[in-house]
């Protein structure tokens, strides 16, 4: 998950990064009142979106007085940058920057270990830098046990060639951002620039961090994080009852059970769509090993609230639970359902036990259920049901 600026500055804070004070305002008005809150001076207003190149689309402006940012919150709200509406602005105190630098840790999945990168020429024009002039950004492995203790912070300062003023600044900051990227689960600790103020400080101005979601169960923190409003619906409703589920873009809704299997219906169906008009798959959903009717009950439950979806088709190899287990699971969910249920279901089941869960199936004789024995034979069944359901 990546977080706003605001949230990302927030938790530089809380580990000991300087930055300046800010507020985060959603309204003209708001941002006045928090330029008066910061002292009435200058401040800069920046627009609170995920995604890099604010400045650039004119979404990081100064303001002088709190009239200013009034102003300046009103040019900025409501903005478009890449496809991103400004909801909020943070207003903050305005640095004077003497030096822009650039420093970041990530996850470096290639090589298998974390990677610092540092540049002493910060600022807006970053990619450009790496594009053009590779050498002026420096990349330090980090070693995930020894991580960026004093001796490896003054390699990476040495490496990208900060001068002596700023060294021992900048050595204490990157240590402190590890901090952060190990405190936190970080994949991703970005600060660009990092400045030199006239006065000599360093400071992070700008701070784009990424957590990694699977370390969530430590950070009950981070769950106040998440931008609400900006998560799908389907997507909200599935994280509630714990299921791993992904809206796409199609009218095929799809249940299966191993995220391999799942992945590879996705692929099977989007194939048979070729053949009806181009159906896509609706979603990827993995109810996992040892799902019960319940969880099936619940992940058919988020399929059918897309109002996309035409049909659904449900693919799963019995292992450790046995097809029996899960065509009652399909039963017993449509019972649960109930009127709810109302799009075709193509059932494929193979492995454990099949005879008997297809036996089980046919017993019921659900009037929305089809069986179909093998994969492809289903992904063309489920595209069909869709295209027709469609048109
Ligand atoms: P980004 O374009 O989305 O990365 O947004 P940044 O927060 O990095 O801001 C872009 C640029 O605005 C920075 O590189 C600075 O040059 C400038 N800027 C940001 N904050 C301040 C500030 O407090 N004072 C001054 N003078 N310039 C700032
Ligand atoms: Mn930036």
């Amino acid at each position: 998950m990546d977080l706003f600026e605001y949230q990302a500055r927030d938790m530089f804070a809380a580990h000991g990064v300087p930055v300046l004070g800010g507020r985060v305002a959603t309204t003209p008005e708001e941002a006045q009142a928090a330029a008066e809150a910061l002292g009435g001076g200058t401040v800069v207003v920046k627009a609170q979106v995920k995604t890099g190149g604010r400045g650039k689309a004119g979404g990081v402006k100064l303001a002088h007085s709190p009239a200013e940012a009034a102003d300046r919150a009103r040019d900025i709200l409501g903005m478009d940058i890449k496809g991103h509406t400004v909801h909020r602005v943070l207003i903050a105190e305005a640095a004077t920057i003497a030096e822009e630098y650039y420093f970041s840790i990530l996850l470096d999945r290639t090589n298998r270990t974390y990677l610092a990168m540092a540049s002493r020429e910060g600022g807006v024009e970053i990619e450009q830098l790496a594009v053009e002039r590779p050498e002026a950004l420096a990349r330090i492995p980090v070693d995930a046990l020894t991580g960026i203790d004093e001796a490896k912070a003054r390699e990476i300062v040495d490496a990208a060639g900060f001068a002596d003023d700023v060294r021992d600044g900048v050595v204490d900051v990157v240590q402190k951002l590890w901090t952060v990227f190990t405190a936190e689960d970080a994949t991703l600790v970005e600060v660009n620039p990092l400045v030199k103020s006239e006065e000599g400080r360093i400071i992070a101005l700008d701070g784009k961090v990424t957590i990694d979601e699977n370390a969530e169960f430590r950070h009950p923190g981070h769950a106040d994080l998440v931008d609400v409003e900006a998560t799908d619906p389907l997507e909200r409703k599935a994280k509630e009852t714990g299921l791993n589920y992904v809206k796409l873009d199609g009218e095929v809704g799809i249940i299966g059970n191993g995220a391999g299997l799942v992945m590879s219906t996705l692929d099977v169906v989007a194939y048979a769509g070729e053949q009806h008009g181009g159906v896509k798959p609706a979603n990827f959903l993995d109810i996992g090993g040892g799902a019960s009717a319940q969880v099936m009950a619940n992940g058919l439950d988020v399929i059918l609230g897309d109002p996309q979806v035409k049909s659904v088709f449900v693919n799963v190899f019995g292992g450790i639970t046995a097809c029996d287990e899960v065509a009652k699971g399909i039963v017993s969910a449509l019972g649960i359902l109930g009127d709810e249920a109302s799009k075709p279901l193509v059932v494929r089941l193979d492995g454990n036990n099949v005879e008997e869960g297809r036996r089980i199936l046919a017993e019921a004789a659900h009037p929305l259920v089809t069986v179909v024995d093998t994969m492809d034979g289903a992904a063309a069944k489920a595209a069909e049901l869709a295209a027709t359901g469609k048109a």
